[in-house]
């Protein structure tokens, strides 16, 4: 008496097929799982028997045998619980071997015998239909998740007794909800919105540029002036998304059980981790490999506020995601990829009492203030494109509340924006301009004789390093492109020039 059922393992945020085997023999009562098993994994031997016996089901008193193959992959969780119970009914003769062939399952079973919702199920569907099975059963709460995948028959079950039934008549039971792919891509609703934002024109300006090109964007100005209420409205002004972009999203979120029955990521990520938060938390890492803030953030915004508060090797952290796009984590059994295409925002006070340069209110010595700069390093300051100063809101803008320009407005000349750059770096393995390698500059933004004599004069006398020479004039495209103008004119560039300066207003002393 033997059986097979099809499952899923989740590394990183890939799946990975396992065989669920089962073995009934003549012998002392017994209930052995091997396989390189995780405690929670190993478990599933108590729940499953005790299911058995609160739902009815007859629990032979024989020698019973599950491996969960091939043995050179972890298996981790509480997923294998439902195609244990599977393979043991299979292996009884209560379900006909020829309905469970081909189906893929995963879900917790509790001691009731209810099937409870498990993490990954978008990916665990995904690697279903790629392996050409003719089903997927998955706990009811998962259903919408795994209806975001196309062409593939996704079950619902909520308890272990229907597992005839849904196995059986699989268009009876199935609890697949239809994908709503058509709502999904109409603009998503944001309850915050840049109307709410008074005054900080400047500011403003600065964050729908580097919307428009994807530029990472740092805004220095005293404590109440606004700056985390400006980036929780960054999201809101990107464009909507993408199929493509909703599904990366959704796989890191799915792993790390944030997709909440949503069954997938409708709005942009909006991620604002806190600065004590630790460098694997930022990156991923843990016992159990799992993604961190960066990957969350994708395709989103990243916001850390307090930037000079952050642990230096947090920081640190950053620097290879932020020019990678994405976050490699090794280990002795394998190399875990995660997706990292976010946009970084960072706030900070200018000293550690916040009023600096005002001297009636900042008390901090010089020193002081310096050593609190430079908490941040250059390396990771060179990757920052748009660096701008925020002022405290002064009384007619307050006086003027609710008149500034929508989201909705902004977005729609930053979509503009970006469909002149998609257009522009076509078949190439970048979309933005903040992505444009150093290479690709003088290919992509050619400039005038007038306009490199300008870029000169700021390069030796600013003391530019080569990155933020290039990175000076990307911001400047991405000026030209919100204006639609073909080429990067003197006023373009002079703006992206004011974007540098301020760091090295703050820094240089
Ligand atoms: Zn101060």
């Amino acid at each position: 008496m033997f059986s097979t059922i099809l499952s899923a393992a989740i590394l990183g945020i890939d799946a990975y097929p396992v065989q669920v085997e089962a073995d009934i023999c003549d012998g002392l009562p017994q209930f052995c799982m091997v396989g390189d098993l995780s405690p929670e994994a190993r478990e599933a031997a108590d729940r499953v028997r005790t299911a058995f016996r609160n739902t009815g089901f007859y629990f032979p008193p024989k020698r019973v045998t599950v491996n969960l193959s091939p043995a050179h992959i972890r298996k981790e969780g509480t997923r294998y619980d439902l195609p244990v119970a599977a393979a043991l009914l299979s292996a009884m003769g209560a379900l006909p071997a020829e309905q469970v062939e081909n189906v893929l399952m995963a879900g917790e079973v509790g001691l009731s015998g209810t099937v409870r919702p498990v993490n990954g199920i978008l990916q665990t569907v995904m690697l279903a239909k790629e392996s050409g099975c003719k089903m997927c059963l998955v706990p009811k709460e998962n259903v919408r998740e795994g209806a975001f995948v196309p062409d593939i028959p996704v079950i619902g079950i909520g308890n272990i007794k229907e597992l005839k039934e849904c196995l059986a008549c699989p268009e009876k039971a199935g609890q697949k909800t239809p994908s709503n792919e058509t709502e999904l891509f109409k603009q998503p609703v944001y309850k915050d919105d840049f109307r709410e934002v008074n005054g900080q024109e400047g500011v403003r300006r600065a964050a729908e540029i580097a919307a428009a090109g994807m530029h990472n964007f740092l805004m220095i100005g005293p404590p109440g002036a606004g700056k985390t209420m400006i980036a929780k409205r960054i999201p809101t002004i990107l464009p909507g998304l993408t199929r493509e972009e909703s599904l990366e999203i959704s796989r890191v979120y799915s792993v790390c059980g944030l997709l909440e029955g949503k069954g997938q990521a409708v709005v942009r990520p909006f991620r604002a981790p806190h600065h004590t938060i630790s460098a694997s938390a930022l990156a991923g890492g843990g016992r159990r490999i799992l993604p961190g803030e960066i990957s969350l953030a994708t395709r989103g915004v990243l916001f850390l506020d307090e930037l000079p508060e952050f642990q230096r090797n947090v920081l640190e952290a950053l620097r290879q995601p932020l020019e990678e796009g994405q976050v490699v984590i090794s280990r002795v059994n394998g190399k875990y990829v995660f997706p990292a295409h976010f946009q970084l925002v960072a706030a900070m006070n200018p000293c550690r009492c916040g009023y600096y340069p005002d001297r009636e209110r900042c008390s901090c010595l010089p020193g002081e203030v310096a050593r609190y700069m430079h908490r941040i390093s250059w390396p990771l300051l060179d990757r920052i494109d748009i660096c701008a100063e925020v002022h405290k809101v002064a009384y007619q803008d307050l006086a003027r509340a609710g008149t500034s320009e929508s989201s909705g407005q902004i977005r729609e000349r930053v979509e503009k924006a970006r469909i002149l750059q998609k257009k522009r770096y076509k078949g190439c393995a970048w979309q933005y301009n903040a992505g444009l390698p150093s290479w690709g500059v003088h290919r992509f933004c050619p400039l005038g004789s007038e306009e490199e004599q300008i870029l000169k004069t700021a390069f030796e006398k600013m003391d530019l390093s080569a990155r933020a020479y290039h990175r000076i004039i990307k911001v400047a495209r991405t000026i030209a492109d919100l204006e639609n103008e073909p080429d990067i004119r003197t006023p373009h560039l002079l703006e992206a020039i004011g974007y540098r300066c301020v760091d090295r207003k703050y820094w240089e002393r």
